[in-house]
C-alpha cells in the first residue's frame, strides 16, 4: 500500500480469504467484501491508519467480534476494516476508585470473569457475551438481561480514548465520576456506531459484586399475564436484576436445539434473578412469586450455580436455535413502555397467525425490550419479501404505544431505511450536522444510522 506515511509496522491483509471474514456481521445485512483489514495495536496506529484512508478516499470501517444486529461493522464502498483483536488488554483495574481502563478488543465475557475474581462487577451483559467486545459495546450502547436493574453501557462509560477522521486522538470524559464541563463528547460517542470516531481505550466504572444471586423460571398459560407480571413486579417495588422472556416458539426451538427441560406446552416463561443480600432476596422472591401466582404463573428456583447457568445458556442459545426454524431471522429489537407489553405481544402473535409467517418474541421484558425475530427463508423472495413487509408493521405498532425501534442493536444498516419513522426532520438535521462536524468527507462507516437513498 502506498502513502505519505508509514504503514510498513502494522498488520494489514489485502487476502481474499481475510476479507471474506470481515465481510459480514451476525444481521440480515448483505456482506461485502472490504478493500484490506488491518489489526491496528494501538492508537498511533489507529491514527496513521485513518490519514491513510482519508488520502486515499477509502471508508474506515470499526469492527469488534462482529456479533452486531444490524449490520453495524459490515463494509460499504471502498473501505479499509479496523479489527480489534490485537487490542485486548485490560490495562488498570483500579479498585479504589473502583474504574477499569479497557483496549477495545476486550471480550465483554472475559472482563466480567476477571473482575468477578476480585470481587467486582460490571454490569452490561448482552447474551452475546461470550465474543462481544467492550469497543462493539460502546459503540452500539449494549444491554443486556442485567440493564433492567443496572442500566446499559453509557452508564458505566466514563472516558473513551477515540480517533477522529482527520487522524487526531482525542480524549473525552475522565478519571472522575462526576463532570460538567462543555458539551459531553463521550456520551455522543456511546452508541454512535463507529460512525463518528474509532475508540481506542475506555475506562468502565465498576461496582462491587453482589453479595448473592435467586434464579427462577415462571411459567405461564397466557402471553398476556406474563407480559402483566413484568409490569406489576416492578410496579411492585422490586427490581429484579433480570426479568427475561420466553414465548412458546422460543422455548420449542431452544428444546429442538439443546433440550434442557422446559415445558413446551406453556405460553410463555419468565426468567427472573434477583441479587442482593440473602434476606433481602428472600423477600424480593416471596413478593414476585405471589405477584406471578395470582396472574396463573408457577415458579420453580434453580437450586445451584450449576442449575442457573444451564437456564442461562438456554436464554443464551434462543438466537442460535432459531436457525433451525428457517435459514433466515429478521431480528428487530423495539422497546416499549413496560405496561404496554402484554398487548404488543398479543398483537404480534395475531400478526403472525395471520401473515403464516413464524414470529418469535423473547428478550428483556422487565426493560419492555423484546427481541422480535420474523423467521423466513431469504431464497424464497416472495416469503422474505412478505417477511420484510411485517417489518414496517412493527415498527407502527411499537411506536403507536410510545416505543422505540432499537432498545440496544442500534440502526446500522437494516434499521436505516426506517429511521424517520420515528427521528422527526429537525432532530434527523441535527444528527447529520453533528455527523458532518465529526466526519466532513463522510468516511467513517457510511450508510450506517442514515439511510443514503
Ligand atoms: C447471540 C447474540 C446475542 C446478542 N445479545 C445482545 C444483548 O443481549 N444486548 C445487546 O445490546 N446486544 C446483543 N447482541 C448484539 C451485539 O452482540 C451487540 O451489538 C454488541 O455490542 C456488538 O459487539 P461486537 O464486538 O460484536 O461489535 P461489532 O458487531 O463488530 O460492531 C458493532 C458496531 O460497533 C462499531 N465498533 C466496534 N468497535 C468499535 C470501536 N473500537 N470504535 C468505534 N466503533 C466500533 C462497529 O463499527 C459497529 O457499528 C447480540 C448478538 C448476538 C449474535
Amino acid at each position: 500500500m502506498k502513502g505519505s506515511f508509514s504503514l510498513n509496522d502494522i498488520e494489514i491483509s489485502t487476502e481474499k480469504e481475510d476479507l471474506l471474514c470481515y465481510s459480514f456481521d451476525a444481521s440480515s445485512a448483505e456482506a461485502a467484501l472490504p478493500r484490506a483489514v488491518a489489526w491496528p495495536r494501538n492508537a498511533d496506529q489507529v491514527a496513521r491508519l485513518l490519514r491513510y484512508a482519508d488520502e486515499n478516499s477509502m471508508n474506515v470501517i470499526s469492527r469488534g467480534a462482529g456479533t452486531g444486529m444490524t449490520g453495524g461493522s459490515v463494509p460499504r464502498g471502498a473501505s479499509l476494516v479496523l479489527s480489534f483483536e490485537k487490542m485486548r488488554k485490560i490495562l488498570d483495574v483500579d479498585t479504589r476508585n473502583m474504574t477499569v481502563t479497557v483496549e477495545p478488543g476486550v471480550i465483554n465475557g472475559r472482563l466480567q470473569k476477571e473482575l468477578e475474581y476480585l470481587g467486582f462487577f460490571y454490569p452490561p451483559d448482552p447474551a452475546s457475551l461470550a465474543v462481544c467486545t467492550i469497543g462493539g459495546n460502546v459503540a452500539t450502547n449494549a444491554g443486556g438481561p442485567r440493564a433492567v436493574k443496572y442500566g446499559v453501557t453509557r452508564d458505566y462509560v466514563m472516558g473513551i480514548e477515540a480517533v477522529v477522521a482527520d487522524g487526531t486522538v482525542i480524549t473525552t470524559g475522565g478519571r472522575t465520576h462526576k463532570k460538567a464541563v462543555g458539551y459531553d463528547l463521550r456520551n455522543l460517542l456511546v452508541g454512535s456506531e463507529g460512525t463518528l470516531a474509532v475508540s481506542t481505550r475506555i475506562r468502565l466504572k465498576m461496582l462491587p459484586l453482589p453479595e448473592d444471586v435467586m434464579t427462577f423460571l415462571v411459567f405461564f398459560n397466557s402471553l398476556e399475564a406474563s407480559g402483566t407480571a413484568v409490569a406489576k413486579i416492578i410496579s411492585s417495588k422490586v427490581i429484579p436484576r433480570t426479568i427475561e422472556f420466553m414465548d412458546r416458539y422460543s422455548i420449542e426451538a431452544i428444546e429442538n436445539y439443546k433440550p434442557v427441560g422446559l415445558p413446551t406446552e406453556v405460553e410463555a416463561l419468565l426468567l427472573i434473578e434477583l441479587d442482593g443480600y440473602p434476606a433481602t432476596i428472600r423477600k424480593e422472591a416471596e413478593r414476585v412469586v405471589d405477584i406471578c401466582h395470582t396472574l396463573g404463573g408457577e415458579a420453580i428456583v434453580a437450586e445451584d450455580s450449576t442449575a442457573r447457568e444451564r437456564l442461562w445458556e438456554a436464554r443464551r442459545s434462543v438466537s442460535p436455535a432459531l436457525y433451525h426454524l428457517k435459514p433466515t431471522k429478521i431480528n428487530e429489537d423495539i422497546v416499549v413502555p413496560r405496561d404496554k407489553i402484554p398487548s404488543l405481544l398479543v398483537d404480534l402473535r395475531r400478526l403472525s397467525e395471520e401473515s403464516g409467517i413464524r414470529i418469535v418474541c423473547f428478550g428483556h421484558a422487565g426493560d419492555g425490550n423484546i427481541h422480535v425475530n420474523i423467521m423466513v427463508d431469504a431464497h424464497d423472495p416472495a416469503e422474505y419479501a412478505k417477511g420484510k413487509g411485517l417489518v414496517r408493521t412493527l415498527f407502527e405498532l411499537t411506536l403507536r404505544r410510545g416505543g422505540s425501534l432499537s432498545g440496544e442493536h442500534g440502526i446500522g444498516l437494516t434499521k436505516a431505511p426506517y429511521l424517520g419513522m420515528e427521528v422527526k426532520e429537525r432532530e434527523l438535521q441535527l444528527m447529520q450536522g453533528i455527523k458532518r462536524v465529526f466526519d466532513p468527507r463522510g468516511m467513517m462507516n457510511p450508510g450506517k444510522i442514515f439511510d443514503p437513498r
